[in-house]
C-alpha cells in the first residue's frame, strides 16, 4: 500500500475482508438520488443500483421518513413470529393486496440467499421430497443451498460436497423439462436470468414449467431478488408471463436499500413451520422493524407514485441510444439490461473508462462478455441521455 491512501482506505484494505483482488474502491461519502459523491467531491451517475437494489434511488425521502418514524418507536424487540410488530404486518398485508391470491402469506428474512434456503426447506417439507431442478448459469446466492442450486460451477468446486439430488436444466430448453419428475421437490428459477447476462424466457417456456411441476406434483419458486420490485417494468416480472410460482423469493430492491429478503407462499404452505417440529424455520433479525417500515414505504411509493409505469419506456431509450458497431447486442426487460460486447477485455476496457468518466457500471458473474446496466427505476430521461452519451463514448 503507498502513501497516497487515505487513512480509510488503508484500513479498508488492512481490516476488511475483500471478495475480489480489484474492488472499485470508491470511497463514499454520500448518495443521493441517482448519484454517489466520492471523498474528494467525484460524483458518479449510479447505473447500477448497488446491483437491483436501490429501485427508487439512493436515499428516497419516503424511505428514510419512515425509517426515522420507526426510529422513534422500537428497534428489535423479539425474534420474527412471537409479537405483533406493526411494520412487518402492514409489510405482509400490502404484498397479499399486490400479489396473486395463493402467495398471501410472507415470512421475511435478512436477504436474498437466505430466502432461498428457506424456500427449499419449505418445498422439502410440502412434498416429502428431497431433489430439486434449477438452472445452468443461475445466481442464487452464496450459502450452501442457494449454492447447490446455483448454475456456476466455478463458484462451487472449491466447496464441494454440496446439496445432492440437484439436477440443471438449459434455461429455455423445453426438452430439458423431463428432469423435473415425481422424485422433485422443486423447480427453482429466475423468470428472467440475472448474473448469466439478462437471459429472457422465450414465449411459452414458463408455462411449459409450470404445467410440469403440477402435473409431478412438484413447487415452482421463483427468484425474484434481482427483477423484483419493478425492475422490469412490473412489480415482479412473472406477472409479465402470467404464470404464477408456488413461492416466490424476493429480496434486493425490497428493502428501498435496507436488508430485507422475504419468501411468500400460501398460508397453508407456510403453516408447515408451526409443528413437527414447531419453530420449523426461525430467525432472530428477519423481519426487523426498522428495515420492515423502509420496504412499505418504498414498495407504497413505487406503486402509487407510478414510477413502474415508466420504466419499460426509460428501457426503450437506453437500447435505442445503445447504438455502437462494438455493441453487438443488449438484452433488457424494462431497466434490467446487458450490453454485449465482443470479449471480456473490452468490456473491462469500457467499466473501467465508463468509472472514470465517473458512469458506475458493472460485470455479471456468469457473463464475461457483458456489462450490466440497471439504474435506479427514477433515472430521467436527459439523465439516461447524458449517460448512454459517456457509454457511447467509452465504446471508440
Ligand atoms: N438470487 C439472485 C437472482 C440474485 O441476483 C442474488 C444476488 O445477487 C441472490 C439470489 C442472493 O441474494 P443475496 O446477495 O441478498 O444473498
Amino acid at each position: 500500500m503507498t502513501s497516497e491512501y487515505s487513512e480509510m482506505k488503508q484500513a479498508f484494505y488492512d481490516h476488511l475482508a475483500p471478495t475480489s483482488p480489484y474492488p472499485l474502491a470508491i470511497e463514499v461519502e454520500r448518495a443521493e438520488g441517482i448519484f454517489i459523491w466520492d471523498k474528494k467531491g467525484k460524483r458518479y451517475t449510479d447505473m447500477v443500483a448497488g446491483i437491483a437494489v436501490c429501485n427508487l434511488g439512493h436515499r428516497h425521502p419516503k424511505v428514510i421518513q419512515a425509517i426515522q418514524d420507526q426510529l422513534e418507536k422500537y428497534l428489535h424487540v423479539m425474534p420474527y413470529g412471537e409479537f405483533i410488530q406493526a411494520p412487518q404486518v402492514q409489510l405482509a398485508e400490502k404484498l397479499a393486496e399486490l400479489l396473486p391470491a395463493n402467495l398471501d402469506c410472507s415470512y421475511f428474512v435478512n436477504s436474498g440467499a437466505e430466502s432461498i434456503e428457506a424456500a427449499m426447506k419449505l418445498a422439502k417439507r410440502a412434498t416429502g421430497r428431497v431433489n430439486f431442478v434449477a438452472c445452468h448459469r443461475s445466481y442464487h446466492g452464496s450459502t450452501h443451498g442457494a449454492l447447490s442450486v446455483t448454475g456456476n460451477e466455478q463458484k462451487k468446486f472449491h466447496v464441494r460436497p454440496l446439496l445432492p439430488g440437484v439436477s440443471f436444466m438449459r434455461f429455455n430448453h423445453s426438452e430439458d423439462i423431463d428432469l423435473i419428475d415425481e422424485n422433485t421437490a422443486a423447480v427453482i428459477i429466475e423468470p428472467i436470468q440475472g448474473d448469466a447476462g439478462v437471459r429472457l424466457p422465450d414465449i411459452g417456456y414458463l408455462d411449459a414449467l409450470r404445467i410440469r411441476c403440477t402435473e409431478v406434483g412438484a413447487l415452482l419458486i421463483f427468484d425474484e431478488i434481482q427483477t423484483g420490485m419493478g425492475r422490469t417494468g412490473s412489480l415482479f416480472a412473472f406477472e409479465q408471463y402470467g404464470v404464477v410460482p408456488d413461492i416466490l423469493c424476493i429480496a434486493k430492491a425490497l428493502g428501498g436499500g435496507m436488508p430485507i429478503g422475504a419468501f411468500i407462499a400460501s398460508k397453508k404452505l407456510m403453516h408447515l413451520w408451526t409443528h413437527s417440529p414447531m419453530l420449523g424455520h426461525i430467525t432472530t433479525f428477519g423481519g426487523h422493524p426498522v428495515n420492515c417500515a423502509a420496504a412499505f414505504a418504498n414498495i407504497t411509493a413505487l406503486v402509487d407514485d407510478g414510477i413502474i409505469d415508466e420504466v419499460e419506456e426509460k428501457g426503450m431509450l437506453f437500447e435505442m441510444l445503445l447504438k455502437h458497431k462494438n455493441i453487438k447486442e443488449v438484452r433488457r426487460k424494462g431497466l434490467m439490461m446487458a450490453v454485449e460486447f465482443d470479449s471480456p477485455e473490452t468490456v473491462q476496457r469500457i467499466v473501467k473508462s465508463c468509472l472514470e468518466r465517473g458512469v458506475i457500471t458493472f460485470w455479471f458473474l456468469s457473463d464475461p462478455k457483458s456489462f450490466r446496466l440497471q439504474p435506479p427505476l427514477i433515472i430521467s430521461n436527459d439523465q439516461i441521455k447524458e449517460c448512454c452519451a459517456v457509454i457511447i463514448g467509452c465504446c471508440d
